[in-house]
């Protein structure tokens, strides 16, 4: 049985049964339609360039071909161990053999008053994805808090329709703790020269209202940005409530081996929700992506089928913004040299991030789709670099390594 049919619960479902799993596979979602992909919500979705055919992760009709009993519209309120059974909503209950959870995160709510009024969002699934979509339809003024991917995304989205966007962001840099001081710099830039103004190291003291609706963001330093739709886009937690309650171990997500193993024999969980060991860099942590969630169903797959562990994956995300693409390997755990191979300038370039004896740990490339691939593959190998080599442009990216 699996709770939560987002990227990663609806990806096990087919999983298990490419592996082999012959008993029942009930796949529970809260959300009134099949397993969607999300990346596109903050991206073409907003700009009217995706259909809902192409969003669905799987066609309906696979669901039923393979015996996945798909329940939409179904929230699961408990776990009772003992009894090896979930609770739904409704009161009903449903006994496993095993469960999967993958119920992800949810988007940290803006601790200020206002921050309830009419016309301030959040982006999480398809729901607020089409409420922001409206509302960009009518809005002029966009003030977006927090400059992570989702405030980017957005914003490069609402400047594509014309709206004026001021982004909100209290470190100094946007993507700060997600990217280096390189890209975010890369960001701010592309982004100022399509007319988005920054707040940076910016608090929000309050969102104001007027006739019932958002008029601004209130600064802490007493600046005022005039606004008519605010997208709070400032992280996610980890929704383990479930987890919490039924005394699973967890520790900022619920704790996993490997093989997605809880500290219930079994329980697996996957996707957004783990902190999982990170084989590649001796450590463990929470991954929020699309890679994370299908290397986990995969594993989660091959242990519950009796098959080989996969190998580890390098870990890797991307973002769109505007017509540039951001696409980052690996993790910068432990590296202490950034080397930049490329000119910004030209809107082509990518930062290696070396440890002390040269290993490459991370790439992060700026539409330099030969760099984020190769450096991926030499990132999982393990390979040791020369930082002068590496900024060499005139060798190539394969050249790289002689
Ligand atoms: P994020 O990447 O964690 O960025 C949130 C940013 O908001 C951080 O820089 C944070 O700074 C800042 N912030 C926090 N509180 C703030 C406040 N009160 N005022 C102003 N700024 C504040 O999270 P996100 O952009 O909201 O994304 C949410 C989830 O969606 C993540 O899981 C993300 O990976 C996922 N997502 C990914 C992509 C992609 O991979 N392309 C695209 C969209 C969404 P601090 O670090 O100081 O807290």
């Amino acid at each position: 049985m699996i709770v939560g049919a987002g990227h990663a619960g609806g990806s096990v479902a087919t999983m298990l049964r490419q592996q082999g799993w012959l008993g029942p596979v009930v796949l529970l979602g809260e959300e009134p339609l099949a397993p969607y992909q999300r990346p596109p919500l903050s991206k073409a979705w907003l700009k009217g360039e995706a259909a809902l055919d192409g969003l669905l992760l799987r066609k309906p009709e696979i669901y039923a071909q393979q015996r996945i009993d798909l329940r939409v519209d179904t929230r699961v309120v408990a776990i009772n161990r003992r009894a090896c059974e979930v609770v739904l909503a409704d009161g009903g209950r449903l006994r496993y053999d095993a469960l999967i959870l993958a119920t992800g995160t949810r988007p940290r709510v803006l601790p200020v008053v206002g921050a309830d009024l009419p016309g301030v969002l959040s982006l999480r699934g398809l729901a607020d994805a089409d409420r922001l979509k409206l509302t960009l339809g009518t809005a002029t003024r966009l003030a977006v808090v927090g400059g992570g991917y989702i405030g980017l995304e957005v914003a490069s989205a609402a400047r594509s329709l014309g709206l004026e966007v001021t982004v909100v962001e209290r470190e100094e840099r946007p993507l700060a703790r997600v990217a280096s001081p390189e890209i975010s710099a890369f960001f701010r830039r592309l982004h100022e020269e399509r007319g988005v103004a920054f707040a940076l190291s910016a608090e929000v003291a309050a969102i104001g209202g007027r006739g019932g609706r958002v008029a601004a963001v209130e600064l802490g330093d007493g600046r005022r940005i005039d606004a008519d739709l605010v997208l709070v886009g400032i992280g996610a937690v980890a929704d383990m409530a479930l987890a919490i309650d039924a005394g699973l171990d967890c520790r900022d997500g619920v704790l996993v081996d490997q093989a997605c193993r809880t500290s219930d024999p079994s329980i697996h969980a996957i996707g957004d929700i783990t902190r999982r060991p990170l084989p590649l860099y001796g450590r463990e942590g929470r991954l929020e992506n699309v890679q994370n969630a299908l290397e986990q169903a995969r594993q989660t797959a091959c242990d519950l089928c009796g098959k080989p562990p996969p190998a580890p994956e390098v870990p890797w995300f991307w973002s769109d913004q505007y017509e540039t693409k951001l696409q980052i390997a690996g993790l910068p755990f432990g590296a202490v040299r950034r080397v930049v191979r490329g000119n910004p300038a030209e809107g082509r370039f990518a930062v290696f991030h070396l440890m002390e004896d040269g290993v490459l740990v991370a790439v992060e490339a700026v539409n330099l789709p030969g760099e984020f691939m190769i450096g991926r593959q030499w990132i999982g190998q393990r390979r040791v670099l020369s930082p002068e080599r590496v900024a060499d442009a005139a060798l190539s990216i394969k050249e790289v390594a002689g």
